[in-house]
Formats: structure tokens, C-alpha cells, sequence
């Protein structure tokens, strides 16, 4: 049985035209995943802890699948208009509220322009300990947990990959949403909250029991 807050941001997304899919184990989304892909389709992804410990970036590499790997492209630029219309988008989030919506930030917008908009269909991988009450809680998180641990995890030279947490944070319990770093390094510029969705079921949504990334 799922607990309460799982099943409170459960509800909200699918009132708001989200398709949600509830994934006790990591091996529950690998075969969730298996199980919506059809073989020879063209499938791409944000850079994401989540995607390498549930094991999902590991199977949508595979030989059945055309990935588009901007990683290893030489000219990355080319792979991010291939997303555009790539058939399935594969990313976490760094928060999913109780009302319904995906909160995330991203430094050079690929991830956030493609949950926006492109891609047939968007997967969100995400685990219990991503799960937020509002927008500003969210805010509060991506500040205090994800960009800094991203940070570390790219090696940025911000404040936050050695505070720990967001400059803006320091004498300041409620920083603005952009408040923060001017450093060129910064992870945190471009900001997208996706609520009610046009299209249901374009975004899909895998809630693990499990905590997963940050
Ligand atoms: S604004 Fe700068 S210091 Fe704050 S979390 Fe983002 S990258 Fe880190």
C-alpha cells in the first residue's frame, strides 16, 4: 500500500492530465519502462542520477532502442534537435509537489524545453524523496538539495558545491526563486513548474516507493 503522500502527489497528477504509473522497486520501473517501449523507437534523456541508479538509462542504451546520445556526440547541438522529436524523453524531476506538478531548473535548458514541449512522449522518473507539498517547498529543495548535489556531481565551481546548500540561503530562510550565485557555472537559470497538462498522458510519471537521485 502507498503512503499517504505518495498517494495525495498521485492523485493531484492525474487530475492534471499526468499519466502516473506507482513503482514499488527499481526492477518494477525497469520492467514499466520495458514494458512502454516499443523496439526500434527513438528514445533520448536528461542528465540524471535517478535514470543511473533505477538502472533505466542502462536499458534504453540498449541495442533494441535508437538513443540519442548527446553525451558522446561530437556536435551536441545536432543531438538536442534530434530530441525535439524523438518518440520517448526519459529525465527525473527535481520535484514532484502534492498538488500535481513538476518543478525543475536546469543550467542550459535542454531538459526543461523538452518536458515542455518536442518529444512524443515524456517519462519522469522519480522517488519518494522527491515529493514536496508546494512550489515553494520545491524551490526550497532544488536549493538546499539537488543543485547543490548536482554541483558536486558535474564539478561546477559554485557556492553551493562547497556551502552544501544555495548562497541565497545564507541569512535567508525564503529566498526569492532565481535568488543565488552569479557564478558562470551556475546550474540554475532556466526554471520551468509543468501543472495541468493540454495533452493527457503526454508526460508519464514513475513514483518509486523507493528513494532515488536527488
Ligand atoms: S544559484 Fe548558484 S549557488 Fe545557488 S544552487 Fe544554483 S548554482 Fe548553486
Amino acid at each position: 500500500m502507498m503512503n499517504e503522500r505518495i498517494e495525495r502527489a498521485v492523485n493531484a497528477l492525474k487530475a492534471n492530465n499526468f499519466s502516473v504509473i506507482y513503482a514499488k522497486t527499481k526492477a518494477d520501473i525497469v520492467n514499466e519502462v520495458k514494458a512502454m517501449l516499443p523496439e526500434g523507437c527513438t528514445v533520448s534523456s536528461g542528465g540524471s542520477q535517478t535514470l543511473i541508479e533505477s538502472g533505466v538509462l542502462e536499458l534504453i542504451k540498449g541495442e533494441k532502442y535508437n538513443y540519442l546520445d548527446r553525451f558522446n556526440a561530437e556536435n551536441p547541438l545536432e543531438i538536442f534537435k534530434g530530441i525535439i522529436g524523438c518518440n520517448f524523453y526519459f529525465t527525473s524531476s527535481n520535484a514532484v509537489t502534492e498538488k500535481g506538478e513538476l518543478v525543475n531548473v536546469d543550467g542550459f535548458a535542454n531538459r526543461v524545453s523538452a518536458i515542455a514541449f518536442g518529444p512524443e512522449k515524456v517519462v519522469v522518473i522519480v522517488g519518494k524523496n522527491k515529493i514536496v507539498e508546494n512550489t515553494k517547498e520545491a524551490f526550497l529543495r532544488i536549493k538546499r538539495i539537488a543543485a547543490p548535489k548536482n554541483c558536486v556531481r558535474l564539478s561546477c565551481n559554485t557556492p553551493c558545491s562547497k556551502l552544501g546548500h544555495c548562497v541565497s540561503l545564507l541569512n535567508n530562510d525564503n529566498p526569492d526563486m532565481t535568488d543565488g550565485c552569479a557564478s558562470p557555472q551556475r546550474i540554475c537559470r532556466s526554471y520551468l513548474v509543468s501543472g495541468r497538462q493540454k495533452e493527457e498522458g503526454r508526460i508519464t510519471v514513475i513514483i518509486s516507493e523507493e528513494d532515488l537521485g536527488y
